[in-house]
């Protein structure tokens, strides 16, 4: 991929903001369980970062998606995995559907304030009995009149404490799995929406977390995404931005765990040797060093792929998938080098550990990329190419 001025320009934006209004935050933040999420979300909104690939009708900078893999990359450089998956959540996992799909008048009540950062959105897919196995979520939106009534639950859902909306996955006919969903924009103040408590998480601790429960909720029929029963194929096409942001994501921060390894391991000393100058542990790092710059290929590639129109479902399901198995090696072989020092809570290296195990997680788990892989290799039994 090929880099213009204007793409530094934006790294820098990004780095500049993070180094002003995040980082020197962060600790504070993770230990509160949340940050001030509206304020951020309003500055990050002043400087276009919210709307990088977003129409220009509706506030966005209407650029090509590589500019938004750029900062994807750049919030790497935030200390910590909650605050850049908050962000990450509002651009690229519950409004891409809205941007493209969506009527004008659903992105002039939902994308243009997500953009601007007045409104906190948050995705709704994910239930207790379906997380990887999207189709067989139970949450229904029935007609009643001009209406949609609503009832079920999400669980898991990322930002939902603070959020103004929910872009939500919900049957909404008897027909056949794939083809009975659709994708509604709800706000989060509907009466008959409430959270359950805050879950506690292993890491990811600044980002809030909570279910959602959908007691006779009420909206319009019109705040539907596009056609009734397409919001199965509409929800696996916004998954790709999602799985995208999520490995570019990982990039950089997983370089700052390399390259503070390497630093302590050149002050530690063992046996009168720093501990850098052991060849076991130079060399893993500069093996770690090479996969991470394999991943960092892999995510351009399928940028490439995807701003040329092409369906990138495969290499973003890699990407997604090389990301959550390389950002749980580095982090464990980096935590090893730091000794009893990498076990403390409060270690950099030790908060990555915690924060990355998600990434082979969510947004699609690794086995659940691996089977995409396959039926795009034509070897999952039973489905063709
Ligand atoms: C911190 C956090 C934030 C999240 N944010 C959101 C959000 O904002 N919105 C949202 O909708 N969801 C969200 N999720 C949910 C997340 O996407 C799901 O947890 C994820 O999709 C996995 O679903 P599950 O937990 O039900 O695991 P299951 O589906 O129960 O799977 C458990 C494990 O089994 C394995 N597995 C599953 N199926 C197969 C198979 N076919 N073959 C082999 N192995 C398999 C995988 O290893 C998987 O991890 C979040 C989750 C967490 C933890």
């Amino acid at each position: 991929m090929i880099f213009t001025q204007e793409h530094e320009a934006l790294r820098r934006t990004v780095r500049q903001f993070v180094d002003r209004d995040i980082n020197p935050y962060v600790d504070e933040w993770e230990k509160a369980g949340r940050f001030p999420i509206h304020e951020i979300f309003r500055k990050a909104g002043d400087l276009g970062l919210l709307g990088i690939s977003k129409p220009q009708a509706f506030g966005g900078m209407g650029l090509d998606y590589s500019y938004s893999i750029v900062a994807a990359e750049a919030f790497g450089t935030i200390h910590c995995g909650g605050v850049p998956m908050s962000i990450g959540v509002q651009t690229d996992m519950c409004t891409p559907a809205l941007a493209r799909f969506g009527s004008d008048e659903l992105r002039e009540t939902f994308l243009r304030p997500a953009i601007r950062g007045d409104q906190v959105g948050c995705i709704g897919v994910s239930e207790t009995g379906a997380g990887s196995d999207v189709a067989s979520l139970k949450t229904t939106a029935r007609k009643d009149g001009e209406d949609y009534v609503i009832n079920g639950s999400k669980m898991w859902i990322t930002n939902a404490p603070s959020a103004d909306f929910i872009c939500l996955l919900a049957n909404t006919s008897d027909d056949k799995p794939h083809l009975n969903k659709s994708l509604i924009m709800v706000p989060m103040d509907s009466p008959g929406i409430s959270l359950g408590a805050h879950l506690d998480k292993l890491g990811m601790r600044s980002s809030e977390t909570a279910p959602v429960f959908f007691d006779d909720v009420r909206v319009p029929q019109r705040n539907r995404i596009g056609q009734e029963g397409a919001g199965f194929m509409m929800q696996m096409i916004q998954f790709q931005e999602e799985r995208l942001f999520g490995a570019a994501n990982m990039i950089m921060g997983l370089e700052r765990c390399v390259d503070s390894t390497i630093e302590y391991c050149r002050e530690r000393k063992t046996f009168d040797t720093a501990l850098i100058d052991n060849q076991v542990i130079h060399f893993r790092l500069a093996e770690l060093a090479s996969e991470i710059e394999c991943l960092r290929a892999l995510v351009y590639q399928a940028t490439e792929q995807y701003i040329n129109g092409q369906d990138v479902t495969r290499l973003a399901s890699m990407a997604k998938l090389k990301a959550g198995r390389l950002s749980r090696e580095v982090t464990d072989s980096c935590l090893q080098y730091w000794g009893g020092m990498g076990f403390m809570w409060d270690n950099p290296v030790a908060r990555a550990y915690r924060d990355v195990r998600l990434v082979s997680i969510g947004a699609g788990a690794d086995e659940i990329m691996l089977g995409i892989i396959c039926k795009l290799m034509g070897i999952l039994p039973g489905k063709k190419k």
